[in-house]
This record gives C-alpha cells, structure tokens and sequence, in this order.
C-alpha cells in the first residue's frame, strides 16, 4: 500500500512524495518521485567514446523493455552442468554463505566457484528483496565476475535509477545494457552470460574478451568486448592472465540471493 503525503522541502516548495512501506514495491519500472537524484560521478576520467564520464550520472537512461520472463526454476539444458540446485555448495569456495529455500544467500567474503571456466554460457537466477533502504548503488548491490575479473552488474532497478554504467546488466563502469528488462525487488529474474574468455599472447591482449547478456530473456547486451577488468572510478585496463578462471558473486552489504545455477558450453551462434 502506499500513501500520498506533502512534505514542506523548504518556505517556498511543497513536495509531493509517495511513502512506501518495506513490503510494497513500486509499480513502475521508472525512477520513483522520492529518489530526488542520481548517484554517479562527473570528475572521472571519460569513456573511451568521448562523450561520458565513468559512472556519469547524467548519461543516456536505457529504455525500459518488458521481461520475458516467469520467476520459474529454468531447466538446465542437455550438456550443461549444475553448480548450485539450492541443496549444498559443494561447487564452491564460501561455505559461510546461508542456503534458504534453495538459494544462497550473499553474505560476508563473496562467492567463488571451484571450477575454473573459459567461454561459458553462465546462467543463473537472482533476487533483491524488498524493502531495501536507500536508491542507486544501495538497491542490492552484487553482481557477477567472469574470470574473477569482468563484472556483470546485479542490482535493482526496478523504480530504482544510478547512473547508467552501473546498473543492472552493465559491464560494470563501462557500458550500459541496451534496455532495462528488471522484474520487481522480491522476483527472481535471469541471466544467461555468453562470455568468451580474452586471449593474450606473450604477454599483450591479442582478442578482448566479449560477452552476450540475456536479462530475464531480454537481450541487453550484444557481444560487447571489455575494456579491461572491472574497475571503479577510473579507466580499465588488461593484465594477462589464464586462460580460465573461476567466476565470483560479489558481497556489497546486501543480501542478494542466488539460485540454479548451471554452466553449458558456449555455442558457436550466441543466444540459441
Ligand atoms: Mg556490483
């Protein structure tokens, strides 16, 4: 339920503000009257477009697309390999995170895989829940690393905007999703991840690495190349590495949950 009350900002401006309660949640997927700004930066170094500073609060919204997707379990498919049905973490480091309900829930130290991956379709389901306090980067918080090193965003926005470089389904601090396709706080939603591991030879990048992202069924991003390893409030770079690695869910102070997740070989033709 909500309710409508004015609030005197200052002498000359009334505001109308709407007050939710921790159990609501908003109902449109557009930033709510009572989160009065924007979180990001201006005094960063610019994208490599030219245009926008990383973490620009004042960069292009994406638009807001539909999810096609229903919050159920979604089957791994024949070939893939489950690492996490909601009954132990025997396929991963964490052991202090606390299972409930068949999911994991984010807590103290991050998550870590034991296996070590290269091109992977990553699928996994997440939920922020309801009654967070606070907009922008406080809205849950986590997000998933590729390679321990190349991060998709997970956070809400549902009625919830940051600045467009972090927020749900961007490669963190360097480029948006090409829509925002959330379901509410309180709902699962998904993500499939087409990534393609980075190649370097003697020592210099020679292939970037790239990835597809499916939000709840929504394609947002389409075989986007990282500019380097995740960084925050400054420019990425590459250092070499292995050819594999382990994928990590980050801890950023909320309790994200996470749930079936499954790996399956990477497909020649993305999104199949
Ligand atoms: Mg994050």
């Amino acid at each position: 339920m909500k309710k409508q009350i004015s609030v005197t900002v200052c002498a000359s401006l009334v505001a109308t503000v709407f007050v939710a309660g921790a159990a609501d949640v908003p109902e449109k997927n557009e930033r709510q009257p009572e989160q009065t700004s924007i979180d990001g930066f201006s005094n960063t170094p610019m994208q490599p477009d030219g245009k926008w500073h990383i973490h620009d609060p004042n960069r292009t919204q994406p638009p807001v697309a539909e999810p096609k997707y229903d919050g159920k379990r979604v089957p791994p498919p024949n070939g893939s390999k489950m690492l996490f049905d909601g009954s132990n973490l025997d396929q991963f480091v964490n052991k202090g995170w606390k299972l409930e309900d068949g999911s994991m829930i984010a807590a103290k130290g991050g998550q870590k895989s034991n296996e070590k991956f290269g091109d992977i379709h990553l699928h996994f389901e997440w939920l922020v829940p309801v009654g967070l306090k606070g907009y922008g980067q406080k809205q849950g918080n986590s997000g998933v690393f590729l390679m321990e090193r190349y991060e998709i965003q997970v956070l809400n926005c549902w009625a919830n905007r940051t600045y467009p470089d972090g927020m749900t389904g961007a490669l963190y601090g360097q480029q948006p999703p090409l829509a925002n396709a959330c379901r509410k706080p309180g709902e699962w939603q998904s993500y499939d991840l087409h990534f393609k591991a980075p190649v370097f030879e003697d020592g210099k990048l020679v292939t970037p690495a790239r990835i597809t992202v499916y939000l709840n069924n929504v394609l947002i991003q389409d075989d986007v190349a990282f500019n380097g390893a995740t960084a925050w409030k400054r420019r990425p770079t590459y250092k070499p590495h292995e050819p594999t690695g382990r994928f990590s869910l980050q801890h950023h102070g909320s309790p994200v949950r996470y749930r079936n997740i499954w790996v399956a070989p990477l497909k020649l033709k993305l999104g199949e």
